[in-house]
C-alpha cells in the first residue's frame, strides 16, 4: 500500500504515481496493468501522450476497482481557449472510457499566449459538472499561480514540475508548499540520464543497500514531493515503490540537494519562455 498525501480539496492522492509517457499500444496496456498489479494507484497520462485509450483499457482489464485508481490527464497548449478546453476535457474522459477523471492538469502555462486563465476556468466548470474530481497545473511558476488565484480565487491542488537531483526546484517547492499545493515531480529519475551514474548517489546506494533509483525516489518523498517514475519493466516498477523501509539522514538529503544547479533542467524547458502545444 503506497501511503497518501491530502490535497487542498480534501481528496487523498498516492505519494508515488506511475508515469505513462511513451507507453503505447498493447505493450503499453500490459505495462500499465503490471504497474497496477504491483500496487501503483496513480496513473499519469496526457492528451498529448496519445495513450489515454490504452490507460483506460489497462484500468478496465485490471482487477483493481476503478474508484481505487487516481487517473490524471492534461490539457494541451493548443486547446487552452475556453470552448476548446471544455471539448478536450470531454474528449479525454471519453478516450479514457471513464465517467470522470480524478485529476486534470493544464500541461504548460504558455504565458506568452495569455490563455491559461480561460483554460483554468474550463477546468473549474468541468469540475463543477462532475467530469473532473480535482484540478491542477503543470510547470506553473509562482507568478502564474498568483494570476490564477487573483483571477478565479481557486488554486490548483497539484503543480507537476520537472524535479530530479540535478534540478531540485527548492524555490518553487517552497512556494507550492506555502499555498498548500502538492508538488509532483516529473522525470523524477532524470529520465534515466547521467544522474543514475552520479558518484554521490552510487555511494549512498551502496551505504543504504538500495538502488540509485530507490535513493532518488526516497529523496523526493522526504522533500514532500510526489514522484511519478515511468518504467516499462516489472522489476523496476516494484523497485521504485519499495522505498518505505529506510530513511535518508538530513546530511544525505543535503548531499543530494547539493547536486542541483540552476542549469540542471534536462532540456532547458523554462516555463517562463518555453511553449508546448
Ligand atoms: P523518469 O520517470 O524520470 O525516467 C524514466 C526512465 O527511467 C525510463 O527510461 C525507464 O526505463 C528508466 N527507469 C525507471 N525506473 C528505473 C530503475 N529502477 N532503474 C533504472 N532505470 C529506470 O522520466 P519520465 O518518463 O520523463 O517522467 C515520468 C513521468 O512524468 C512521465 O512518464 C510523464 O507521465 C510525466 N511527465 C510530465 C511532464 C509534464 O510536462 N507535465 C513532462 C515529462 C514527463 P524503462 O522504462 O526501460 O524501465
Amino acid at each position: 500500500m503506497i501511503p497518501s498525501y491530502e490535497l487542498l480539496d480534501g481528496f487523498q492522492i498516492p505519494q508515488i504515481g506511475f508515469g505513462t509517457y511513451s507507453l503505447k499500444g498493447l505493450h503499453g496496456v500490459r505495462v500499465i496493468e503490471s504497474a497496477l498489479s504491483h500496487g501503483y494507484r496513480l496513473l499519469d497520462t496526457a492528451f498529448n501522450y496519445e495513450n489515454e485509450g490504452i490507460v483506460g483499457k489497462a484500468i478496465k482489464n485490471s482487477s483493481v476497482p476503478r474508484d481505487q485508481i487516481t487517473v490524471t490527464s492534461k490539457l494541451p497548449g493548443r486547446h487552452q481557449q475556453y470552448n476548446n478546453a471544455m471539448h478536450t476535457i470531454q474528449e479525454s474522459v471519453a478516450r479514457l472510457g471513464l465517467d470522470y477523471v480524478d485529476l486534470y492538469l493544464i500541461h504548460w502555462p504558455n504565458p506568452k499566449r495569455g490563455t491559461f486563465v480561460e483554460a483554468w476556468q474550463a477546468l473549474i466548470d468541468s469540475q463543477r459538472s462532475g467530469l473532473i474530481r480535482s484540478i491542477g497545473v503543470c510547470n506553473f511558476l509562482p507568478e502564474h499561480l498568483e494570476t490564477l488565484e487573483k483571477e478565479t480565487g481557486i488554486l490548483p491542488v497539484v503543480n507537476q514540475i520537472e524535479l530530479h537531483p540535478n534540478f531540485n526546484q527548492a524555490k518553487q517547492r517552497q512556494y507550492d508548499q506555502s499555498k498548500g499545493i502538492i508538488t509532483q515531480s516529473w522525470s523524477p529519475l532524470g529520465r534515466a540520464g547521467d544522474v543514475l551514474s552520479n558518484p554521490t548517489l552510487l555511494n549512498l546506494a551502496s551505504r543504504y543497500n538500495k538502488s540509485v533509483s530507490q535513493i532518488i525516489i526516497r529523496w523526493h518523498l522526504q522533500l514532500g514531493a510526489l514522484p511519478i517514475p515511468k518504467s516499462a519493466h516489472s522489476s523496476r516498477q516494484i523497485e521504485n515503490i519499495d522505498v518505505y523501509d529506510f530513511e535518508l539522514s538530513p546530511e544525505d538529503m543535503q548531499a543530494i540537494n547539493n547536486l542541483s544547479s540552476a542549469n540542471g533542467r534536462l532540456h532547458n524547458q523554462d516555463p517562463a519562455v518555453y511553449e508546448e502545444f
